[in-house]
């Protein structure tokens, strides 16, 4: 062996080392994470309790939402009587005694609450309880003593303090509501391949529990919302098509006939979302997830707006990453955004809502889910299965592609993987995998995720296509200890909706579930870890927002 030999097996070893180093890092990175969320939760539930035995202490009373949480204000029955009198409502939803008393008191306010909290109750009741309050809406310098307040939905601690500034605000009370929606059940759903078996599934969603109640489908483009609209027709409902290439007479008939309830269904782009509050909406399906967890959100929490239960699905299709991922290319932080949306539908065993308020930075508290969301429902611990194999066959077959100048798209990397398609593109020491195609898509999306796969774009007149290509994170491989482990299903007992909903069709989840189950059963799983189901709770406290600015709701409402 030469000298020169001999370095480079040297340098090869202490390259594999600190590969090694390097995974061991992202280890305890990930643990850290995970300890510093912790701490945050014991921290904030520490604060609550010794709050509850020092109130009135040494906190600015003025601006915590517990000093306006009161009922012995001297305008306490002028409001009552206006809500159940000229509003017709019962009782107050959270933050909105806060938020009148706080207007009815002459403080300037923002309150941040999710579409559907309920925030124009806010601006308008005091409106009709006092005549100086009347003079809202004209600004803060012509009017120092009036009281203003910014309502919105999505609006980051930044954006908070510019709309101050803008409006010559000194000082002002910030309320902020939970995001939580706890009458919303969230489902992801596995998208059947075939068509017609997609809409089956769909219209037995829309004729079961929810036969004759309003709903939303929302899909990627303009022509699924066409073609689903027409689908669903054919089988006898009630749908209309509504999306921003559509004419303004018709767009308003949809929409008229949708909140009457001539329509049933409104099949919908993004397009329709603006102004949409009929309350009685009892469910949000998704055709196509949407492009960012904040979209989603939004288009879900359309559902619901009258506290009665209602149901929002989402159907997780694997070719939807590679379209979506293509028209958001060009976005700042497009792929990013997706591929959070992505990592929420393909996981299995967290609380739905503890995703939504983890993605939100909301700080999770020991209330319930009460089971309003299928990973709650799910009875079964999930097994981390080892796809490790599957990653170096992934890779080899798109070596294999390089070398010859060619680029794999998503299908023919399955293609080639199955011993499909091709036949060039596959490769003689690759064994095909057993599972069913959705198990690999699973998998697949999984390393993209991970980066161990990333995806390249081409760009050409007519569109731009999403090719699968070796990611940064594949070299890790070359450490034969590497192990990449994906989460799957192991118990068979699944109870999807056991109260929610008896007649709508669960079939498509459960026998996805059930096909999981297979694949840990049938793969060598190499420690079975028990993950114990998350405590979810309804009752999140907000702390921190990051969300972006304008969503449906203007970033500041000034009435
Ligand atoms: P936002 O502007 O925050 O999106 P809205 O003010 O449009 O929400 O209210 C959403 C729905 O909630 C409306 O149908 C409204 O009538 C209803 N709502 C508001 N406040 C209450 C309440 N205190 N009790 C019951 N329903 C309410
Ligand atoms: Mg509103
Ligand atoms: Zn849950």
């Amino acid at each position: 062996m030469t000298a020169v030999a001999v370095l480079e097996e040297v340098l090869a070893s202490i390259e594999n080392e600190l590969q090694a180093v390097e995974m061991q890092i992202q280890e305890l990175v990930d643990k850290q994470q995970e300890l510093i969320q912790k701490k945050m939760r014991v921290k904030n539930l520490i604060k609550q309790s010794s709050g509850d035995l020092d109130a009135g202490g040494s906190k600015d009373m003025e601006t915590s939402a517990e000093a306006w949480n009161k009922k012995d204000f001297p305008w306490y029955e002028k409001i009552k009587t206006a809500l159940q009198g000229k509003f017709k409502l019962q009782k107050f939803r959270s933050l909105q005694l806060e938020t009148v008393n706080a207007a009815m008191a002459g403080k300037d306010i923002f309150l941040v609450m999710p579409t559907g909290g309920g925030k124009s109750l806010c601006y308008q009741l005091p409106a009709v309880c006092s005549e100086d309050y009347k003079s809202l809406g004209i600004l803060k310098r012509q009017f120092p003593n009036a009281p203003l307040i910014g309502l919105t939905a999505t609006a980051t601690n930044h954006v908070l303090k510019d709309a101050q500034k803008i409006l010559h605000v000194q000082k002002c009370i910030t309320f902020t509501a939970s995001f939580n929606r706890p009458n919303l059940y969230y489902e992801v759903r596995h998208k059947p391949s075939n068509n017609e078996d997609f809409i089956e599934d769909i219209v037995k969603i829309i004729n079961g529990r929810y036969k004759g109640l309003s709903g939303i489908v929302y899909c990627f483009s303009q022509k699924d919302s066409e073609q689903v609209t027409v689908s669903l027709q054919k089988l006898g409902i009630k749908a209309g098509t509504y999306h921003a290439n559509m004419d303004a007479k018709y767009k308003t008939k949809v929409h008229k006939g949708w909140a009457a309830n001539q329509i049933q269904v409104v099949v919908a782009t993004v397009a329709f979302g603006m102004g949409i509050d009929k309350p009685d909406v009892r469910f949000v399906i998704h055709h196509s997830m949407s492009k960012s967890m904040e979209n989603y959100y939004q288009e879900s929490g359309r559902a619901g707006r009258d506290d009665q239960k209602a149901d929002c699905i989402l159907y997780y299709g694997f070719g939807d990453i590679f379209r979506i991922s293509s028209m958001v290319v060009m976005e700042n932080v497009g792929q990013e955004k997706l591929y959070d949306m992505v990592s929420y539908c393909q996981n299995m065993s967290k609380c739905r809502r503890v995703l939504i308020a983890h993605h939100f930075d909301e700080v999770w508290d020991s209330a319930n889910c009460n089971r309003m969301c299928d990973n709650c429902c799910r009875e079964s611990s999930c097994e981390k299965m080892d796809v490790t194999g599957y990653c170096r066959d992934l890779i080899k077959i798109l070596e294999q592609a390089e070398n010859m100048s060619e680029k794999l798209t998503p299908l023919k990397l399955i293609d080639a993987w199955s011993g499909k398609g091709v036949s060039k593109f596959r490769v003689a020491e690759v064994t095909p995998p057993k599972h069913p195609r959705e198990e690999l898509e699973r998998v697949i999306a999984h390393l993209l995720l991970q980066q161990y796969l990333k995806e390249d774009f081409s760009f050409t007149a007519f569109a731009t296509i999403s090719y699968l290509k070796i990611g940064p994170k594949a070299h890790l491989l070359k450490n034969e200890a590497h192990v990449i482990t994906i989460e799957g299903i192991t118990n068979k007992k699944n109870v999807y909706k056991d109260k929610a909903s008896q007649s709508s069709n669960s079939k498509g989840s459960r026998e996805n579930a059930q096909n999981i189950s297979k694949t840990v059963q049938d793969s060598v799983v190499k420690k079975a870890q028990e993950h114990k189901r998350p405590n979810c709770g309804s009752n999140l406290k907000a702390k921190k927002l990051k969300l972006q600015a304008g969503g449906d709701d203007q970033p500041v409402v000034l009435d």
